[in-house]
């Protein structure tokens, strides 16, 4: 990218000098930048599928390839037709991989059962880089406060809609997320910012974070300059799933 801005400037300033020397007319091809050319990725068949270059995290077996528990030992969650769910008091998963900027699919679904209610049925969450959790709960009909309930970034920023499918039903998360940049002296370049669709719809659009989740207080933003971190699903008591994991790195 930066590649190709510094050839446009040049390519501007050189017909600027030109320009100074003898009027000269524009021609479309002037400003039509060819190299490098834009990399060819294949989708998938579907917007859910992985695309060729993506790192599919869970392909709906082998949990133990890409994940680990909080101490880097086996996950303890239940692998089983095809997703992954939480085993209560297991703790939560871990990616080994570490990112930065990404986008993230990954489909999540809360109990067929639906028992308890506010912020006790089908809870679980996804924090992007170890931090900043992205709330996964049952909200169908269940109501909870607002900046905690599915689709928001946890006491941070409330999701736009509510677009919840019935309990028991596999609902999606499209991430895109960029990591902080930092000054030298540690302090916010910019905050980590994240944009969210979930079930296709828009729930978050390019919301900033305000420093890493809290359930208690008010979050910090100069807490920790952080580098590349995992991905962490948590494990909040409820038996929620998770399947088609796939991630790019941006
Ligand atoms: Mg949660």
């Amino acid at each position: 990218m930066k590649i190709q801005i510094l050839a446009f400037l040049l390519l501007f300033a050189a017909v600027t000098v030109v320009a100074q020397e003898e009027p000269m007319e524009m021609k479309h091809e002037m400003t039509e930048v060819w190299d490098p050319e834009v990399a060819v990725v294949t989708p998938g068949e579907t917007t859910a599928d992985a695309p060729s270059d993506a790192i599919v995290l869970f392909d709906g077996v082998d949990l133990e390839n890409e994940w680990t528990n909080g101490d880097g030992e086996q996950p303890g969650w239940i692998v089983a037709d095809g997703c992954a769910t939480v085993k209560k008091g297991t703790g939560i998963i871990k990616t080994k991989r570490v990112f930065n900027d990404f986008q993230l699919h990954i489909e999540w679904r809360t109990p067929a059962e639906a028992t308890g209610k506010s912020q006790g049925r089908g809870n679980s969450g996804i924090f992007l880089q170890e931090r900043y959790e992205l709330q996964v709960l049952d909200n169908y009909e269940n109501r909870t406060y607002r900046n905690g309930q599915a689709g928001s970034f946890y006491k941070q920023h409330p999701p736009l809609v509510n677009v919840c499918k019935k309990p028991g039903v596999w609902q999606t998360y499209d991430i895109i997320y960029t990591a902080p940049r930092y000054n030298n002296d540690g302090t916010f370049f910019t905050p980590p910012t994240a944009t969210v669709l979930q079930n296709g719809v828009l729930v978050q659009n390019n919301v900033k974070m305000r420093g890493p989740t809290e359930f208690i207080g008010i979050p910090e933003y100069f807490v920790e300059k952080h580098g590349p971190a995992s991905l962490v699903l948590q494990d909040h008591g409820n038996p929620v799933s998770y399947r088609n994991i796939w991630i790019r790195e941006l």
